[in-house]
């Protein structure tokens, strides 16, 4: 197991972002599939100034104690009531793209960004019983982004050892199924990365099957999808994944995603491929 840097270091980069908190850093997400996001009116704005929070769990003899572990739950509550703060381009890593978007929702209504929220929750605390150190790209539900390049850039601002990205995906009712979406090499960002992303995503594909969820019928290949134009994959400098765990348009998916059940056992798919993926280190 590499030696990495201390929690000291976690702290002092904690420190830092609580001093820049008055800097605001705007808005959220980018448009990752086809889909059209759904622009649902939603909560009051905290004016995009989400404090990152990093929580280290565990004791010294836990598993993946050392481990920092970007979560990213895709998407804010509050991007809807927001649209110019989200669509403004920035830097996605040799292209521009807009901040974030509103995401998708299931057709009874159940919005991705709760979905993705509820998850990341799940994902922390098993990630904490394990002992990794979590530091989640916002803090709640009902604020604004943070933009795409401001959540793959916390990977090397919190000396992160792997980022993984949260989503539900919006596309046709009969397409169903998870994909698990990864760099592919993009001179400048991914170059140093992305063969070791795509071990990552092998393992996130391989742990989601074992807990029972099918690979997509409609994006990439037996689950796995290599991208060169996400924001938050292209600029996290460490191995990340994007999972999309399922179509929220498609109804067995949507059952599926909106459930506490199928949404734990997402989180524990997702912290048994860290677990593997680290283990190979
Ligand atoms: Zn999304």
């Amino acid at each position: 197991m590499r030696s990495r840097p201390t929690r000291t270091a976690v702290a002092a980069a904690l420190a830092a972002t609580a001093l820049a908190a008055c800097s605001p850093l705007r808005p959220a997400h980018e448009a990752h599939s086809d889909a059209p996001s759904t622009r649902t009116p939603s909560a009051t704005a905290s004016a995009g100034t989400p404090t990152p929070t990093a929580s280290a769990g565990g004791n010294a003899s836990a598993p993946l104690h050392g481990l920092v572990v970007v979560v990213d739950p895709g998407h804010n509550g509050g991007n809807g009531r927001h649209e110019s703060e989200i669509d403004r381009p920035v830097d996605a890593g040799g292209l521009r793209k807009p901040c974030n978007t509103t995401g998708t929702q299931t057709d009874s209504g159940y919005p991705e960004h709760a979905f993705t929220w509820d998850v990341a929750k799940r994902l922390t605390a098993l990630l904490h019983h394990d002992g990794a150190t979590v530091v989640l790209t916002r803090h709640d539900d009902h604020g604004v982004g943070p933009c795409v390049d401001v959540r793959g850039r916390m990977a090397a601002r919190y000396h992160a050892d792997l980022l993984v990205s949260i989503h539900g995906d919006g596309s046709a009712e009969t397409a169903h199924g998870f994909t698990v979406l990864r760099p592919g090499k993009v001179a400048g960002y991914t170059t140093g990365t992305y063969r070791r992303s795509d071990v990552l995503a092998a393992d996130v594909a391989e742990a989601m099957v074992s807990h029972g969820f099918r690979r997509s019928t409609y994006l990439g290949s037996h689950g796995v999808e290599v991208r060169r134009d996400l924001g938050t994959l292209n600029l996290a400098s460490v191995p990340a994944v994007m999972l999309e765990a399922g179509n929220m348009r498609n109804p067995t998916d949507a059952r599926t995603l909106s459930s506490t059940g199928g949404r734990q056992r997402i989180a524990v798919a997702l912290a048994g491929a860290v677990a593997a993926f680290e283990h190979r280190e």
